[in-house]
């Protein structure tokens, strides 16, 4: 069994972390805000003061934080993960970040001697805890073979894209989808409302219907009970939504419709959902606040 050293314990890396403790992995962990660590040290694990510290040893170190920074920081700083990279561990970047990231980061570990894979996810909260995340991996095919076990343990599939940066591409066209389709959803659930059809209705057409993705299904069930516990934070599909006009419009596709949903969520963020789940983009629809007030 690998010694793992997992950084960021947020939604998704308290449930991810949860399951390779519960696979008999050896984990230790750390997250920026000390108490978030709180409930995997409970569960077993060790907590560094550190990612420097969580990754000695380790022989692969898993990351899971929001975006470019927060990566760059657990990977880079001076008490970062790759200071104490083992030679021959296997570095796994599972945020969704940029491309570009991911690629420099796969130079940096070679530097040390050791090996990289992209290998972001789909799925949420719920699938994180329950093991059943899918992993969009780009890297060396033999490095992800070496990496079954580990990542079998937080997952129910793994699909191997092409080298390092095609695991990230893969997340930022499949988000780009997702954050439309939501953006849709609040302004197609608002419509139905401002013209007095019964929302619970409407839902029931749109889920059932040709638009009932898995993602509509559960989105307008949250939107309807306008609860906005977060499974995703909203600010993060902003963030995939920029990533993904960025890396489009380097291929030379212009994502006009992820311009207009992320300006949708950036609405919402300014309006005061900044802490909410992503599905509070509802409230960013102008028809919705005059029907609720
Ligand atoms: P989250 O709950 O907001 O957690 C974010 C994590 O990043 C926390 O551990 C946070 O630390 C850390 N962080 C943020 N800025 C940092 C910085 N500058 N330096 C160090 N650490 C920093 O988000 P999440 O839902 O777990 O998402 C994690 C990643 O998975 C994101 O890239 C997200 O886009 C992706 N993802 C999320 C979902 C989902 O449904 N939630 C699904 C698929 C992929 P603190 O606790 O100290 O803030």
């Amino acid at each position: 069994m690998y010694t793992v050293a997992f950084l960021g314990l947020g939604t998704m890396g308290s449930g991810m972390a949860g399951r390779l403790l519960a696979a008999g992995f050896s984990v230790a962990g750390w997250n920026r805000s000390a108490g978030r660590a709180d409930a995997l040290r409970q569960r077993g694990a060790t907590i560094a003061a550190s990612p420097r510290e969580a990754a000695t040893n380790a022989d692969v170190v898993i990351s899971m934080v929001a975006d470019d920074v927060a990566a760059r920081r657990v990977w880079t700083a001076e008490d970062g993960a790759l200071s104490a990279l083992k030679s021959g561990a296997v570095a796994i970047e599972c945020s969704t970040v940029s491309p570009d990231w991911v690629v420099e980061l796969a130079q940096l570990v070679a530097a040390r001697g050791a090996l990289c894979l992209d290998a972001p996810v789909t799925g949420s909260k719920g699938h994180a805890a329950a093991g059943e995340l899918m992993f969009l991996v780009g890297g060396d095919a033999a490095v992800l073979e070496r990496m079954r076990t580990v990542l079998a343990a937080m997952s129910r599939a793994t699909v191997h894209l092409g080298p390092v940066g095609s695991g990230a591409r893969m997340k930022l066209v499949n988000n780009f989808v997702c954050g439309v389709q939501a953006a849709a959803l609040a302004e197609g659930l608002t419509f139905a409302e401002a013209c007095g059809l019964d929302p619970a209705a409407a839902t029931e057409v749109l889920a059932n219907g040709a638009p009932g993705s898995p993602l509509v299904k559960a989105v307008s069930a949250r939107i309807n009970a306008r609860n906005y516990d977060v499974q995703f934070l909203l600010p993060l599909m902003k963030k995939d939504l920029t990533y993904a006009i960025a890396e489009a419009q380097r291929w030379g596709v212009p994502l006009r419709t992820a311009e207009v949903a992320r300006d949708l969520f950036d609405s919402a963020i300014r309006a005061g959902w900044a802490d909410a789940d992503f599905a509070a983009v509802a409230e960013a629809i102008p028809g919705r606040r005059v029907i609720r007030s």
